[in-house]
C-alpha cells in the first residue's frame, strides 16, 4: 500500500508477520493511548513472545484513527523528542480497530470474548460522565439518552454507555471475570469508575449495579508521559525517520511511567516487564502525580496562554511565570506524603524540566483544556489540605482565578484569541465576572465549603482583577 505526499508516493506502514491476538479491549483511541499502553503492551510481548494480548481498539467519537489504523494493519509509530533528538520506533501492539457508531456488533462481541481478559479507558475526565464536585453520574441528556439506549438494547454513544453495555453483555455470554482499567487522570479513578459504572446500570430497568460493578474487578491507575496532541511536523519526521507514510504517529518524551494497582480478576498482560509498576496501594502515586505535576501543567498553560506563549515549554522558560510555578509546588509539598521511594522536591524539579522540553510543542491551549474537570482533582485539593492545616495557598488559588481569566477573556493579555474548550464556559461566561462568589458556584467546579469562605473568594476576586488589570506575567511575578 503507497500513499501521496504532496507529489511523493510513499509506503504505507504494513505488517509482514501476524497481527496478535485480542486480549485487550480499549476504549479511546488518542495520542496519550498510543504512546503509552500500547507501548507498554507491545514490549511486554516482545519480552515473552506471547501474541495473546493485542489490543482492540474502540474509538467511541473518531472514526479518522480507526481508517487510519485499519489502512496500516494496526501499525503506528511513536517519536520520541527530546531537544534536538527525535527518534521512531513502530509499535505493533494493536490487532484491530473498530469505530463504536458503525461497529457497535463487532465491539459487543469483542467485550463479549473470553479470550480478552482486559478493559483499558483513556476517554478523558470529561468522559466520565461524572459530577466534578460529588463524583456521582450526571442525570443529564447525554446520560439520559444512553441509559435509554442500553436499556433497549440500541448501541451506546457514550464511553460510559459503550461499557457498561459490553460488560451486561459479557455477563450474559459468561465470558469470565474481566479487570476495567482506567488511564484517565483522575483521583482513585479505578473506584471512580467502578461507581459510574454501578450507578448508571442502577438506573436500567430490573438491572443492578452492584452485581455489574462485581463482575469486575477496578484497579486505579497512575499513567505519566506527556504526549500533545500530534501535528504536521510529526507526521513528516515520521515518514523521513521510517519511509513510511503514517496516519497515527504520534510523539512523546522520553519519560514514561505506569504504577497500577496489582488487583486483576484475571490474566493480563504481562505490563512489569515493560516498566510498569504494579503495587498494592496506587494512591500516593496518584495524589502526588496530579498535585504536583498536573496542577503545575495546568498553572504554566493559563498564565502562559494569557501571557501570549503559545507552548508549556515557552511559558515554564518565563522568568515571570516559573517562580510561581515553585511557589505553588511549595503549597502542595507542604500538604502531601512522599509515595514510598519518592523524594518530593526532586520530583517537582523533574517535573519543570520536563515541562521546559522544547521540542515537545505542547500547546497551552491543550493543556487548559476541561479546566472545570481538571482543577478539582489538580488543584482544589492542595487548597483544602492548606485550609485545613491553617496554611497559605496563595499560588494554587492563583490557578483557579487565571483558569477563570482564560474563559471570561477568551483573549491573551495582548489580545490575541485563545482557543477556550471547557464544559462550564458558556455558563461561566453568562455570569458577570465582578460576581466571583456566583462565578465559582455556577461552575459547580469548586465543593460549597470553599465557595462559601468569603477570605478564599475574596482572594480569587483580587487575583482575577489583578490578572485583568496588570495581566498574567506581573500578577505571577508579584506572587512569587
Ligand atoms: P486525545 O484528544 O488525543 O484523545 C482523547 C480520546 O478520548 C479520543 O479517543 C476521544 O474520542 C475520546 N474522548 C474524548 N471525549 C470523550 C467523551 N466525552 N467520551 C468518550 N470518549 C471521549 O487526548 P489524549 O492526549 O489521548 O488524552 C486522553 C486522556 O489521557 C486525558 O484526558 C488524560 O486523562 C489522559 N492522559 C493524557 C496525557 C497526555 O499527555 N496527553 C498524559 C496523562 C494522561
Amino acid at each position: 500500500m503507497a500513499a501521496r505526499r504532496g507529489d511523493v508516493t510513499v509506503p504505507q506502514l504494513s505488517r509482514t508477520a501476524p497481527a496478535p491476538a485480542p486480549g485487550v479491549v480499549h476504549l479511546g483511541v488518542g495520542a496519550f493511548h498510543r504512546a503509552h499502553q500500547a507501548v507498554y503492551t507491545d514490549r511486554a510481548m516482545a519480552a515473552t513472545g506471547d501474541p495473546r494480548w493485542g489490543i482492540a481498539e474502540v474509538a467511541p467519537r473518531s472514526a479518522d484513527v480507526v481508517a487510519a489504523l485499519r489502512r496500516q494493519d494496526g501499525l503506528f509509530t511513536v517519536l520520541e523528542r527530546s531537544g534536538d533528538r527525535v527518534t521512531a520506533d513502530v509499535v505493533g501492539s494493536v490487532a484491530e480497530a473498530w469505530h463504536a457508531p458503525s461497529d457497535w456488533a463487532a465491539v459487543a462481541a469483542r467485550f463479549a470474548d473470553p479470550a480478552v481478559t482486559v478493559v483499558t479507558l483513556t476517554i478523558t475526565e470529561k468522559g466520565y460522565l461524572a459530577d466534578p464536585v460529588t463524583g456521582a453520574l450526571l442525570d443529564d441528556d447525554a446520560v439520559r439518552a444512553d441509559v435509554a439506549a442500553v436499556a433497549a438494547g440500541e448501541r451506546p454513544r457514550t464511553g460510559l454507555g459503550l461499557l457498561v453495555a459490553g460488560l451486561r453483555g459479557r455477563v450474559a455470554a459468561g465470558a469470565g471475570p474481566v479487570t476495567v482499567l482506567s488511564c484517565d487522570n483522575l483521583v482513585g479513578n479505578g473506584a471512580r469508575l467502578a461507581r459510574l459504572v454501578g450507578e448508571f446500570a442502577d438506573r436500567l430497568p430490573g438491572s443492578s449495579g452492584r452485581e455489574l460493578a462485581a463482575s469486575a474487578r477496578f484497579p486505579s491507575s497512575m499513567v505519566d508521559r506527556i504526549v500533545p496532541a500530534t501535528t504536521p511536523a510529526d507526521r513528516a519526521d515520521a515518514a523521513r525517520l521510517t519511509g513510511f507514510a503514517d496516519d497515527a504517529v504520534v510523539a512523546a518524551e522520553p519519560f514514561t511511567q505506569w504504577v497500577i494497582e496489582d488487583d486483576f480478576a484475571g490474566e493480563r498482560p504481562p505490563w512489569d516487564l515493560a516498566g510498569a509498576e504494579l503495587v498494592a496501594d496506587v494512591g500516593p502515586h496518584e495524589t502526588a502525580k496530579l498535585r504536583v505535576l498536573n496542577a503545575a501543567h495546568s498553572m504554566i498553560a493559563y498564565l502562559g496562554a494569557l501571557a501570549g506563549h503559545e507552548t508549556i515549554a515557552a511559558a515554564v522558560a518565563d522568568p515571570a511565570i516559573r517562580p510561581a510555578v515553585e511557589a505553588l509546588h511549595r503549597d502542595v509539598l507542604a500538604t502531601i506524603d512522599a509515595p514510598p521511594g519518592w523524594d518530593l522536591p526532586d520530583y517537582a524539579a523533574s517535573v519543570l524540566q520536563r515541562f521546559a522540553n522544547p521540542a515537545l510543542g505542547h500547546r497551552c491551549d491543550q493543556v487548559a483544556a476541561d479546566g472545570s474537570q481538571k482543577l478539582p482533582v489538580r488543584v482544589l485539593p492542595t487548597i483544602l489540605a492548606a485550609r485545613a492545616a491553617g496554611r497559605p495557598s496563595g499560588a494554587a488559588t492563583l490557578v483557579v482565578a487565571a483558569w477563570l481569566r482564560f474563559i471570561l477573556a477568551g483573549r491573551s493579555d495582548d489580545g490575541r484569541p485563545l482557543t477556550v474548550t471547557d464544559p462550564a464556559r458558556d455558563a461561566l461566561r453568562a455570569v458577570l465576572p465582578s460576581d466571583v462568589a456566583r462565578v465559582l458556584r455556577t461552575a459547580a467546579v469548586v465543593p460549597d465549603e470553599l465557595a462559601a469562605d468569603d477570605a478564599w473568594v475574596a482572594d480569587v476576586a483580587r487575583y482575577l482583577d489583578e490578572l485583568a488589570r496588570h495581566g498574567a506575567a506581573a500578577t505571577a511575578a508579584a506572587l512569587a
